[in-house]
């Protein structure tokens, strides 16, 4: 997995709390790794989570969304 350094963490998904925050490349949406989806009649994930603005993306104090290789990451900016 991508490992940009210690600053960066994956981003948990606030909704559901089990999948990552990823970036989708065909929509340019930030969104859970268990979004919800249905393509050819097969289903998979049950997470809600997208969003096009990373301010909507919730980071603890100190850190600010970044984006690393199409990889969403919570980068600490404080030290
Ligand atoms: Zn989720």
């Amino acid at each position: 997995m991508l490992n940009p350094g210690p600053n960066f963490r994956r981003i948990t998904c606030p909704q559901c709390r089990k999948g990552t925050i990823v970036l989708a490349s065909t929509t340019a949406r930030f969104q859970c790794s268990r979004l919800r989806q249905e393509a050819d009649g097969f289903r998979s994930g049950h997470c809600g989570f997208a969003t096009r603005d990373r301010a909507e993306i919730p980071v603890e104090p100190g850190e600010r969304v970044t984006v690393v290789d199409f990889t969403p990451f919570a980068k600490l900016t404080t030290p």
